[in-house]
């Protein structure tokens, strides 16, 4: 591991890998946590007495059911499904679902613990959770998925609702997921609680801005940093890991402010444009034709195609991870550096590994961690329940205001929280210790 913890939470560390065993993902994010929140229990004693730090790290409620469905063939297939409601001091459990074959206990309780930090960061009232099931969607009809999201939800309607849990996408789940999903909580309740998931379709209660959300929030974050650092992103040369949701709206947003995105990626390779990546095509491919990334260079004789290349390995000023966890490595880290990377914003939730952060720290590049830089998600999940509360509908332009003003609130907090606790500049102890105290106070209350 990379740093050392306190004297006061290596024990509270060491008790998390005694009662979670196997459990990695959670492991490096409760660390990751931990390795900040020394100067917290200095400020605020209370905190230890009060064992807040131990509440935190247990989840108040984990749920895992089995999920079968039947797939073309007639055949029955079993998959396992998981919602953990971790934090509720806020606001009802807020967090996404995430269909992917790696998917398991320690994924979904490393993603439901960043997400209350994340939420708490907000400034919403949303508290924090996070679901999901090893159900891998690839090569799936749309009929095996609208099955399987049915029989999931026949299950799951019973955990959830606006004031009590409301889940939204993730990795492998999107619109479409969440259509069947609240059309099947629909039918078994008989009611139409449109607030009981968010990124749904705009004609049946979605929000505005929402699928463009994490990835614009991402830049808005991304642009406060370089600002406050007198620079911007005008003429940049920016690499995008991933081809999903977050990362097509990092690439619209970035290239609107004047950046020049030329890379992107999937699981098999990565993409380089000489011309920079074209939008209207990687959406074609990606949203309307759920295809692979080796179609775009297909079409694009600008384009080349590396197969099972390192997105990481191609010089770039702003790296953005928007593809999952842990891909970018200390490795990868010295390159992008070497390369003359000044900047990186994490669209996925814990993209970077602890030594990769590390090493970014250590050569003063601009660092925002995913809790903080892939917060304009969830936040406007927590606008589409506004809107659902209210029976009523934003405007793209006003949704997306919101969304500016909410990222610039919170790179101010993660800034001045990170001045105030003797580290300037270090977003990742800013938004931890921020988080942390948004949710101890009102444990604490
Ligand atoms: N899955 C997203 C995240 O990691 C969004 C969650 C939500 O909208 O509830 O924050």
């Amino acid at each position: 591991m990379v740093a050392g913890l306190d004297e006061k939470l290596e024990p509270i560390y060491q008790d998390v890998l005694r009662r979670n065993p196997g459990e990695t993902e959670f492991h490096q994010a409760v660390r990751e946590v931990l390795e900040t929140l020394g100067p917290v229990l200095v400020k605020y004693p209370e905190f230890a007495e009060q064992k807040m730090i131990q509440r935190i790290c247990e989840p108040e409620r984990q749920i895992i059911f089995r999920v079968p469905w039947q797939d073309d063939r007639g055949q029955i297939q079993i998959n396992r499904a998981f919602r953990v409601e971790f934090n509720s001091a806020l606001g009802p459990y807020k967090g996404g679902m995430r269909f992917h074959p790696s998917v398991y206990l320690g994924i979904i309780k490393f993603l439901g613990f960043e997400q209350i930090f994340k939420n708490a960061l907000t400034g919403l009232p949303i508290g924090g959770g996070k679901g999901g099931s090893d159900f891998d969607p690839k090569g799936k009809s749309d009929c095996e998925i609208m099955r399987f999201c049915q029989s999931l939800m026949t299950e799951l309607y019973r955990h959830i609702g606006d004031h009590t849990d409301v889940p939204a996408g993730d990795i492998g789940v999107g619109e479409r997921e969440v259509g069947y999903l609240f059309g099947q909580y629909k039918r078994i309740t008989n009611r139409y609680e449109s607030g009981v998931l968010t990124g749904k379709g705009l004609s049946w209660g979605g929000s505005r801005a929402r699928r463009e959300a994490t990835g614009f929030g991402t830049i808005y974050f991304l642009e406060e940093m370089l600002k406050i650092r007198g620079d911007s992103l005008v003429g940049k040369t920016c690499v995008v890991s991933g081809s999903g949701n977050v990362a097509i709206y990092a690439i619209e947003k970035a290239k609107a402010l004047g950046a020049r995105v030329i890379a992107c990626s999937d699981s098999n390779g990565v993409v380089v444009d000489r011309d920079g990546i074209d939008l209207g095509l990687l959406k074609q491919i990606k949203e309307v034709e759920r295809r692979r990334l080796t179609a775009y260079v297909q079409e694009k004789t600008s384009a080349t195609y590396l197969e099972n290349g390192c997105i990481w390995s191609i010089p770039c000023q702003v790296a953005l991870p928007c593809a999952t966890q842990n891909e970018l490595t200390a490795k990868d880290a010295k390159t992008l550096i070497e390369q003359g990377c000044i900047a990186v914003a994490e669209g996925a939730n814990m993209p970077t590994t602890p030594e990769g952060i590390r090493v970014f720290q250590d050569a003063g590049i601009a660092f925002g961690p995913g809790k903080a830089a892939n917060a304009g998600g969830v936040a406007t999940s927590a606008l589409e329940m506004q809107q659902n509360a209210s029976r009523d509908s934003w405007t793209f332009d006003y949704t997306e205001q919101r969304l500016k003003t909410i990222m610039v609130a919170i790179h101010r907090r993660c800034h001045e929280t990170s001045e105030e606790f003797g580290a300037p500049g270090n977003y990742v102890v800013g938004a931890n210790i921020a988080g942390f105290l948004k949710v101890g106070h009102a444990m604490s209350a």
